[in-house]
């Protein structure tokens, strides 16, 4: 947990005003701040979206945050999908480079490069991978739908391309104001196909 350094006692109890205590609000934020970059720091194969993302400013401009009330969360009106989005960035996620870190009842732990996706089977299941690269059908068709109104409503955007390193390009569009809703309802439809079929475990690591 974070810590704080009071003001000295003595200092305090001889205080005449409360000015006496500083800006005390302000170290207990840069503390916690402090606290919660090094917990990213710490489980940064996990935290990287939150770390790529930027936050929406008033101005119109994008900013990294490592602490703040993240805008989706007002401008994302269905809990679910909302709830999607943030398991996506926050590296909390049902897909298989997460949930294949763990041993259970039915494997051992699986290491990260053979953490394949259920339907494609040739890349690591990440949600790049599930969002923005797989090539199963249903799933493209799912992409194409979301990147058409995508696109539609950011007509300025930066345009997918398979040359993109896709962690930055979902960390990009995850910075976009305008089409929370849409990337949330995404997050969420993904989720939920990929949870329909069981992961993928090579015969080695089952139990
Ligand atoms: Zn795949």
């Amino acid at each position: 947990m974070p810590s704080f350094n009071l003001p000295n006692a003595n200092h305090l109890l001889t205080a005449t005003s409360a000015e006496s205590l500083g800006d005390y609000s302000k170290s207990i934020f840069s503390a916690a701040s402090q606290w919660v970059q090094n917990e990213l720091d710490r489980v940064v194969k996990r935290s990287y979206l939150l770390y790529l993302r930027k936050e929406p400013q008033e101005n119109g401009l994008v900013k990294y945050h490592t602490m703040c009330r993240r805008q989706y969360l007002a401008d994302v009106s269905n809990a679910q999908h909302c709830k999607a989005l943030t398991r996506i960035l926050a590296g909390d996620h049902s897909l298989a480079v997460v949930r294949l870190t763990w041993a259970d009842n039915h494997h051992v732990p699986v290491p990260h490069n053979e953490r394949l996706c259920r339907f494609c089977k040739c890349k690591v299941e990440t949600p790049e991978h599930a969002m923005l690269e797989c090539l199963h059908p249903p799933i493209t068709n799912m992409r194409d739908s979301f990147l058409a109104k995508f696109y539609t409503i950011q007509p300025n955007a930066v345009p997918l391309c398979n040359t993109m390193d896709l962690r930055h390009y979902l960390a990009y569009i995850a910075s976009c104001r305008l089409t929370f809703p849409i990337l949330a309802k995404w997050a969420f439809e993904v989720t939920k196909f990929f949870n329909a079929t069981p992961m993928l475990i090579p015969s080695q690591y089952r139990r």
